[in-house]
């Protein structure tokens, strides 16, 4: 049983991502669990070193530890490379030319951010693949999908499916630019840190049958998911890095210190009953798995104020 923080340094931690860290700690803890560490950095420009210090700071400040890692996807690129020639080696990779749809791929999508690709450069023959790098037209890479329904099992969420093609569409697994995208990479890391068990917001679970699909072309352990809502600033409205939403500075600042905001966030969450400070270790002692999907009578979202 191994769980994972996977956090990207791309800004301060904010109360949906202390949240979906202390559920992904609880779950792999309350099972005598371990957890790894991985610092998701692979889209170089948005993602700061510093940033990435910070939030193991943070987590330490926090009470949440983990036993391996720190792993950094920007030392992964041999592993990702291997898993790309394998999946060339199936046919199943084809350059696409379309510009700048690969924008974002190397970050994890968050809900709403899915595109259904057309297929436009599937067909293309090496003739016109010659030709447009001919014209110094650099290709991103997308893996082909077949007419296939992906289920799964989600321990919050229950079952759910997406047919991959009509769904998902064929997607992005490297950027023209060189870098791995986001899908890829982290099917690589979970297989090879031995992750179990996945721990994340609602917003990843459209993207979680595009990583079975890898798992299961790459012949690797299908780990167990579990999408927990997402703590919103307001209706409809996600927490942003970004925009500092309940950025762990501010919420330090109103709640006055790390047990006060773990222990807020707890309660808004309904992992306890009052709103007072905690340690993750005391909220350890009431919690069980088999109390997540009942834990969520809002399946959505939890506001958070
Ligand atoms: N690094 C992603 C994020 O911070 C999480 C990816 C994942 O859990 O698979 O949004």
């Amino acid at each position: 049983m191994k769980g994972r923080f996977a956090p990207s340094p791309t800004g301060r931690m904010h109360a949906g991502n202390i949240y979906a860290s202390l559920m992904a700690w609880l779950v792999a803890k309350s099972q005598g669990g371990t957890m790894l560490l991985r610092i998701e950095d692979l889209d170089r420009e948005r993602s700061k070193p510093a940033f990435a210090d910070q939030i193991m700071r943070d987590y330490e400040m926090l009470g949440l530890a983990w036993d391996e890692g720190p792993v950094y996807q920007h030392d992964r690129e041999e592993a990702y490379r291997q898993a790309f020639e394998a999946l060339r080696g199936k046919g199943l990779v084809y350059p696409c030319f379309c510009s700048r749809a690969d924008l974002h791929a190397a970050s994890a999508p968050h809900r709403g951010e899915k595109l259904v690709y057309a297929g436009t450069c599937r067909g293309l023959s090496d003739a016109q693949v010659r030709l447009r790098e001919a014209e110094g037209r650099r290709p991103a890479y997308r893996v082909a999908v077949p007419s296939e329904t992906i289920r799964f099992d989600d321990a919050v969420q229950g079952p759910y499916e997406q047919r991959l093609d009509r769904d998902c569409g064929d997607f992005l697994i490297k950027r023209s630019d060189g870098a791995f995208a986001y899908q890829l990479a982290v099917v690589v890391d979970d297989a090879s840190g031995g992750v179990t068990s996945v721990v994340r917001g609602m917003d990843l679970l459209c993207s979680t049958p595009q990583q079975v699909y890898l798992q299961r072309l790459l012949g690797f352990a299908q780990p167990r998911y579990a999408h927990i809502p997402l703590l919103v600033a307001q209706r409809d409205r996600r927490l942003s890095k970004r925009d500092r939403d309940a950025s762990l500075d501010e919420l330090l600042a109103k709640y006055g210190s790390p047990q006060a905001v773990l222990g807020h966030i707890a309660y808004v969450a309904g992992l306890q009953p009052a709103d007072e400070p905690a340690l993750p270790e005391q909220l350890l002692k009431g919690f069980s798995v088999e109390d997540l999907p009942a834990r969520f009578p809002d399946k959505v979202q939890i506001p958070f104020r």
